[in-house]
């Protein structure tokens, strides 16, 4: 018997959670997970996504779960981020700190779990980089093949690098992230064998929906969340985990997301602010190559989670994600480019008044300063041995100067 099933987004067709087809046979609409709610969220004695088995996935038995050890991640405040945000209680959750070095860890331990508990052939998904290295180690821990398609171009060498020795197969594909999806999904479509761990899969959503409750359980009056958004399901999770403590009553107040997009890739920023009727595909470009997807999977179910909020969506550009980056890198935090978006939208959003000094302000800094170093153009900040020494005024003896 199992306490949770999945249902249609669209139109609400049930069905058991023993399913790998990610998507309604009636509607072809994306399905989601649901759970008979209950009274407690948590068990205090466990840390981490698996705290909150009951309201993530109640009925998977201990020997399917996969786990590194995932979530528990930090929290950072620095004078430096406040003074140039404009706002004094603004907090960096790191999501960097996850085995693989992204938050995608919290959604692969319950996607791949459940491959593991369905008995799947293989696990495959399309990737800017992250997902692919979480996919890959994950995989491998549990014994299952995992193929990645990663477009040809543009996908930071270090994400790369950890799929490759995680054990996946790369498939390299012409085009970018968002040719690679759709074409990722007309092959499953015929082949189900093959495990789907992109956010279309349901289960993702469930493990990403634990940042909101560790934020919840450490700042339970938060007014703002940000984060960076691309394919967008991070952004439905954390509305539907934020939902579901309002349901269960953890929550009165119901802190407002902040969806941050990069200029050159906000499809859901101009649906939102009604540039355009329908979520209209863009071609993609930024410097943020996480955000850079013009075409994003989750946006009907992400939509619900900024209305449910009274969230925002918000476009901030390369200069300011980069302005962003430098601010939080030398706080001595870090972060890759896309994770800085959710810090420069909060500054944007107290310059155009909708932020307070005071409010309290939770930015999720998605992914480990490591994963893309060709952003960081170390070479400007050098200085000579030589220069340093004048400048300063410091002598060294000749003799070791001058040393082989
Ligand atoms: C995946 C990812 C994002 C985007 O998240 P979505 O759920 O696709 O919107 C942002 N930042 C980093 C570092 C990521 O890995
Ligand atoms: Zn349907």
């Amino acid at each position: 018997m199992s306490e949770s099933f999945l249902k249609c987004f669209r139109c609400g067709k049930e069905y058991t959670i023993n399913r790998k087809k990610y998507r309604c046979d009636s509607c072809n609409g994306i399905l989601e997970v649901r759970h008979k709610l209950g009274e407690t969220w948590f068990d205090p004695g466990i840390s981490g996504v698996w705290r909150y088995k009951k309201i993530i996935h109640p009925s998977v038995p201990d020997e399917f779960i996969i786990s590194r050890g995932e979530g528990s991640t930090h929290h950072y405040t620095h004078r430096k981020v406040s003074e140039w945000t404009g706002v004094d209680n603004i907090s960096m959750k790191h999501e960097g700190e996850n085995p693989t070095g992204s938050f995608k860890d919290r959604g692969m331990t319950l996607a791949v779990s459940e491959a593991l508990r369905l008995g799947v052939r293989a696990t495959i998904c399309a990737s800017t980089g992250n997902t692919s290295a979480s996919a890959a180690s994950y995989s491998s821990i549990a014994g299952i093949d995992s193929y990645v398609l990663i477009p040809k171009k543009n996908v930071s060498r270090a994400k790369l690098a950890q799929a490759i020795a995680y054990g996946a197969k790369i498939i390299s594909v012409s085009g970018d992230f968002d040719s690679a999806m759709s074409q990722l999904e007309a092959i499953i479509e015929k082949n189900h064998e093959y495990y789907l761990l992109n956010s279309l899969n349901p289960w993702r959503i469930e493990g990403q929906k634990t940042i909101a409750f560790e934020i919840i359980e450490k700042n339970p009056d938060v007014d703002f969340i940000s984060l960076p958004a691309g394919n967008l399901g991070n952004t439905t999770a954390i509305g539907k985990g934020l939902m579901e403590l309002k349901e269960m009553g953890v929550i009165d107040k119901v802190p407002r997301i902040v969806s941050v997009q990069a200029e050159g890739a906000s499809p859901f920023y101009n649906l939102w602010s009604g540039k355009t009727e329908n979520l209209v595909p863009v071609r993609a470009n930024t410097i943020a190559s996480a955000i850079r997807i013009g075409n994003p999977v989750n946006w009907e179910k992400a939509l619900k989670s900024i209305r449910s909020t009274n969230g925002i969506v918000m476009a901030v550009s390369d200069s300011e994600i980069m302005e962003a980056k430098r601010v939080i890198d030398s706080a001595g935090i870090g972060c890759e480019p896309a994770s800085a978006a959710s810090v420069a939208g909060i500054r944007k959003l107290v310059d155009e008044g909708l932020i307070d000094r005071t409010d309290s302000v939770v930015s999720i800094i998605t992914g480990h300063i490591l994963k893309d170093i060709d952003s960081i153009s170390a070479m400007d900040s050098d200085i000579e041995l030589s220069s340093f020494l004048s400048s300063s005024g410091l002598e060294i003896p000749l003799s070791v100067a001058h040393r082989p």
